[in-house]
């Protein structure tokens, strides 16, 4: 069964006060909530922050701790890398892997994220994996093959198993922190082609298990139109994640 999930990413932001701060506010909020109890949600602070967002996380339901990335090594002579292990033993259970951020600035290869992914799941952590396309390849018509590739060049060396660990996360580049969020058609007809391509892959079993989500720009006023979409089973949520208030009302969006 397709989970619903809202993961929240808060990129380089925060200082550390202000991230316990936030983590307390959302942990308020959800403490008793049972309506979002069944939607998995996570927080994917900085490295620094993990442990304490962990912590502060322990006690509500499906409530998880993420990192925003990995080394796609074990360990060893690394200067700077953290591993998957070094995650899982803060507290970490879900890894962002090929953000766009990551493939353009530290032009991160499908081959250094394969190795990732494999790295994750050898240490029975869930990739939540990023694919989208830019702007140039989505008005040259080429959103579909880059996507396509991404997916191919990366995961589909897994078996069926291993595919229906990953969370994909579907975030068109040019939706990512511009405020431009791709619209509901948009995002869904995407979702769909990579949920068919899963299908062709792996089959059916696998191609509905797998949660996709949309991440761009999603925010406090969009999230329910999204979510409404028959194959958005989620956000992914950058900006809107930083202020507890909206974040939580994200997690709310869902169709009853
Ligand atoms: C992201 O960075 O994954 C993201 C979706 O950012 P934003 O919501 O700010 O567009």
């Amino acid at each position: 069964m397709r989970k619903k999930i809202v993961a929240g990413n808060w990129k380089m932001n925060k200082l550390y006060s202000e991230a316990v701060e936030l983590v307390d506010e959302i942990t308020i909020m959800l403490k008793d909530d049972i309506k979002s109890d069944d939607i998995v949600k996570i927080l994917i602070p900085s490295f620094p922050y993990l442990r304490k967002v962990a912590r502060h996380s322990h006690g509500i339901k499906n409530l998880f701790t993420g990192a925003q990335n990995c080394a796609y090594e074990e360990g060893g002579a690394f200067t700077g890398e953290v591993s998957a292990a070094m995650i899982k033993s803060l507290g970490g259970t879900h890894i962002i892997i090929g953000h766009s951020e990551r493939r353009s600035y530290f032009h991160e290869t499908h081959e250094e994220l394969k190795k990732k992914v494999n790295i994750v799941l050898g240490q029975s952590l869930t990739p939540i994996f990023c694919v989208g396309e830019s702007q140039e390849k989505r008005h040259a018509k080429e959103h579909f093959s880059v996507v396509e590739k991404q997916i191919s060049d990366s995961l589909f060396h897994l078996n069926a198993a291993e595919f229906g660990k990953v969370v994909l996360a579907y975030e068109p580049v040019w939706a990512i922190g511009t405020g431009l969020t791709a619209t509901s058609q948009q995002a869904q007809e995407m979702h769909l082609f990579i949920r068919t391509l899963i299908d062709k892959k792996y089959g059916k079993e696998t191609a509905n298990s797998v949660s996709i989500l949309y991440g761009g720009s999603c925010n406090a006023k969009n999230a329910a139109e999204l979510f409404a979409c028959p194959d958005v089973d989620g956000g992914l949520i950058g900006g809107a994640s930083l202020v507890a208030k909206d974040f939580v009302t994200i997690i709310h969006s869902f169709p009853s």
